[in-house]
């Protein structure tokens, strides 16, 4: 059985193809610049990437660009489309309704149409990537899979704001939350790393790429999260602000003269490590230029790594307990720096880093436990697979798997 994976932006498409049967993916790719003149698209495939470059004026040419390149020529993974059978979708905002991934259907798209008020970047893209594939690929069901869904276990405590209730009545004003599919997959790894059963864990999921959150996780459910209403709130990110005092923005707005659109600009696109960086919000970029002395890259890294260390420690005391604090994503996999000045001097808390295990754990490669054989609390560092959980879920659900009691993924 072989699962398309696709993950529609505004202007790109990431795409993957899973062979079920073998337990591994064939290809991986990406189109990028969707919508401008010259789109490119990288084809991995274990011969190597291949590079094609077309006019793709929409997200209908650039599916149709990734069929052909899955199906033709020397690289083709597929002798013809009809041998997928089943796309999985990436779906940014599912809102309330969904609590796992579901089967497309027209009730479903006016469901995610109604919600795309709260994600406008995302689920606009994500719906018209879906009717490109649906276009192309009528006879295969095609399945949602919802960044929000893994947090709908969080309970009315950790996702009501103290505003006024009206508010979530009326606009359904609520904590979300998002990177569910990521969160999701790396819990359920920690538990096998761990050699212990979900049910009994109480982790801290610390997803650390541009755009970056964390989830307290117990028994296996996300009980709370930073991302809220929109991925805006948290941590501090590449260039999202993450929590701030909601007073600020007015207050600049009045002293500058800018208007919302302006002011939401600056909050998403130019706060974070770039805001405070003034140039860099690369990770590595930071890191070269505060080891060369730069002051505000220096402080760029201790305001990002205290946060995190705050969120660590608020839901530790939240689910009263800790297990295991879990590293992912293109920081948590790569840089042991961050993850030291993140957990050093935890040992009260019963974390005690290893330093060499620490720095071998780069590379997103291997899941590595990085704290010591005798601390009670453990770190681990555990390579994402958003595409797995997606190519899973498609399956489970063409298989009717998915809602039965008992339910497991292959790689828990
Ligand atoms: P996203 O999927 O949100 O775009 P990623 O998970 O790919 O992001 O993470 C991107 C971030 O990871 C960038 O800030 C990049 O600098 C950082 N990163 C990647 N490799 C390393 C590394 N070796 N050391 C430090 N940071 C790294």
């Amino acid at each position: 059985m072989v699962i398309l994976t696709l993950n529609c932006g505004s202007s790109s498409i990431k795409y993957s193809v899973y062979d079920a049967a073998a337990k591994r993916f064939v290809c991986k790719g990406l189109v990028d610049r969707v919508g401008l003149n010259c789109s490119t698209l990288n084809h991995a495939v274990d011969g190597g990437v291949v590079k094609l470059e077309r006019s793709c004026p929409d997200h209908r040419a650039a599916v149709e660009m990734v069929l052909e390149v899955l199906c033709e020529g020397k690289d083709a993974v597929l002798k013809d489309p009809s041998h997928i059978k089943g796309v999985g979708h990436r779906v940014v905002h599912g809102g309330e309704k969904f609590h796992k991934s579901a089967q497309i259907t027209p009730e479903l798209l006016a469901a995610v149409e109604e919600v795309s008020e709260l994600a406008p970047l995302h689920n606009p893209p994500n719906l018209s990537g879906i009717r490109a594939a649906q276009h192309h690929l009528p006879a295969m069901p095609h399945v949602a899979v919802f960044d929000t869904a893994f947090h709908q276990t969080m309970p009315p405590p950790s996702f009501i704001y103290a505003l006024p209730y009206e508010w979530y009545e009326k606009y359904d004003i609520r904590r979300y939350g998002f990177h569910g599919t990521s969160h999701l997959y790396v819990s359920r790894r920690a538990a096998v790393v761990l050699g212990r059963p979900l049910d009994a864990l109480k982790l801290v999921t610390l997803h650390i790429g541009n755009g970056a959150s964390a989830a307290a996780i117990s028994e296996g459910k996300s009980v709370d999260t930073s991302m809220g209403f929109t991925p805006l709130e948290g941590l501090v990110m590449g260039t999202r602000c993450g929590s701030i005092d909601p007073a600020i923005p007015q207050f600049v707005e009045e002293h500058e003269k800018v208007g919302w659109e302006a002011m939401d600009h600056t909050l998403n696109k130019r706060s974070g490590l770039l805001g405070i960086t003034g140039k860099f919000s690369d990770r590595r970029e930071i890191q070269k230029a505060a080891g060369e002395g730069d002051r505000r890259c220096q402080l760029a890294i201790d305001i990002e790594t205290r946060v995190l260390r705050k969120y660590v420690g608020a839901y530790a005391a939240a689910m009263g307990g800790l297990d295991a604090v879990v590293f992912t994503a293109g920081v948590g996999e790569n840089s042991a720096m961050i993850r030291e000045r993140v957990l050093s001097g935890m040992e009260f808390l019963g974390i005690t880093l290893d330093a060499q295990r620490n720095a071998k754990a780069v590379g997103g490669k291997s899941e590595d436990v990085i704290s010591t054989g005798d601390s009670t609390v453990k770190a681990l560092v555990i390579p994402t697979n958003e595409e797995l959980v997606i190519a899973e879920d498609t399956l489970a659900i063409l298989e009717g798997r998915l809602d039965k009691p008992g339910f497991r993924y292959s790689f828990e």
